[in-house]
């Protein structure tokens, strides 16, 4: 989707290098997810030993990568990144493992899609740091272990339920990032402005955290939307009143919500009285991948308790109907 509160990477758009948190200390809030790493960072160089394999789940655009980056920085330690859908048979991962010196971080995002064959190669990898090629075809084949260096695996996920548990087991680590605090946002575009120089007041700033929908990667993409509007109708500095009148422009409500959130929650709290309905019946009333669904918009309705899961469906809440307020 071309959606601009998306928490997914527009397919041309990078993430500004200079704004991404380069180090621990410089990553904001999730502090019990970088105390633990902080330790076991230390601990790891203390002993002279190998960072355990680390598993990130949890919605898209919340800081997996920069996380994986960091602790490679902090480790001093090179990183080769990749993703579950590239590494598409064997010989793929097999050419990434034997790529990598003893220390090295290897990133795989969204390990929840790896081919189950390739999987299954992580397994003594992660395990005995060792795999098994084939060498050969037909009857002549023939299996052979080939050593691998001590390396560190770095998965994430924004479906860690899809993770089998032998894959799931072998991780030293496991992280659950969850939706960020306007406070965390607050401080997260006041540090991106400051980066790229940016005048901001409090309030402008406080008014774009409030409509990221808990997600950094949305707070940076609406600074600079924001900054857009400030340079043509403004004196390119950002206050309360350019913030709002830029987001209002792009469709985006005070709570973050666009007309597609709007959608969802109209078709269940309009046209299925407020619910039980299958999360499958919204995907065809809105037009939208059932996945799309689960892993992008519902994360933050479920957040500010517009939406709940239950057993038998998706149901709406009352502060959710009286936030939107159509006419009946
Ligand atoms: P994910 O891998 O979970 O989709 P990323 O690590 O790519 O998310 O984060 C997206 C962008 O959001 C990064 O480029 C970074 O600039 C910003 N970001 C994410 N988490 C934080 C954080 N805790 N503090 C500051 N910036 C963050």
């Amino acid at each position: 989707t071309d959606r601009i509160i998306t928490p997914i990477k527009f397919e041309d758009e990078i993430d500004d290098p200079a704004i991404r948190p380069a180090r621990l200390d410089e990553f904001v809030g999730q502090p019990q997810i970088k105390e633990a790493l902080q330790i076991a960072i230390e601990a790891a160089k203390i002993r002279g030993e190998t960072l355990d394999h680390i598993l990130f789940s949890g919605p898209p655009g919340l800081g997996k990568t920069t996380l994986a980056q960091i602790i490679a920085r902090e480790m001093g330690s090179a990183i080769r990144s990749t993703t579950g859908p590239v590494l598409d048979k064997p010989g793929d991962l097999a050419a990434q493992l034997t790529a990598l010196s003893s220390g090295d971080l290897l990133f795989i995002d969204e390990i929840h899609r790896l081919n189950p064959v390739v999987e299954e190669i992580l397994y003594p990898a992660m395990e005995d740091y060792s795999i098994d090629v084939m060498i050969g075809e037909g009857p002549g084949a023939r299996a052979i272990q080939l050593p691998l260096d001590q390396f560190t695996l770095v998965g994430a996920t924004t479906r860690v339920g899809l993770l089998g548990s032998p894959l799931r087991d072998r991780f030293g680590l496991i992280f659950r990032l969850n939706l960020y605090e306007v406070d965390d946002l607050l401080s997260i575009v006041k540090r991106s402005a400051a980066i790229l120089k940016i005048p901001i007041s409090e309030e402008g700033a406080l008014e774009i955290a409030k409509r990221s929908r808990g997600t950094p990667r949305i707070a940076n993409r609406l600074l600079r939307r924001v900054r857009d509007y400030a340079t043509v109708r403004g004196d390119g500095s950002i206050s309360r009143e350019s913030a709002d009148n830029a987001l209002n422009i792009l469709g985006i409500d005070p709570l973050g919500l666009d007309d597609l959130d709007r959608r969802i929650i109209t078709v269940v709290a309009r046209d299925f009285g407020g619910g039980p309905v299958g999360v499958k019946t919204i995907a065809i009333s809105i037009g939208e991948e059932v996945r799309t669904i689960e892993e992008v918009y519902e994360p933050y309705l479920i957040r500010i308790g517009f939406l709940k899961r239950t057993p038998k469906g998706r149901e709406t809440t009352g502060a959710a109907v009286e936030h939107l307020q159509w006419e009946c």
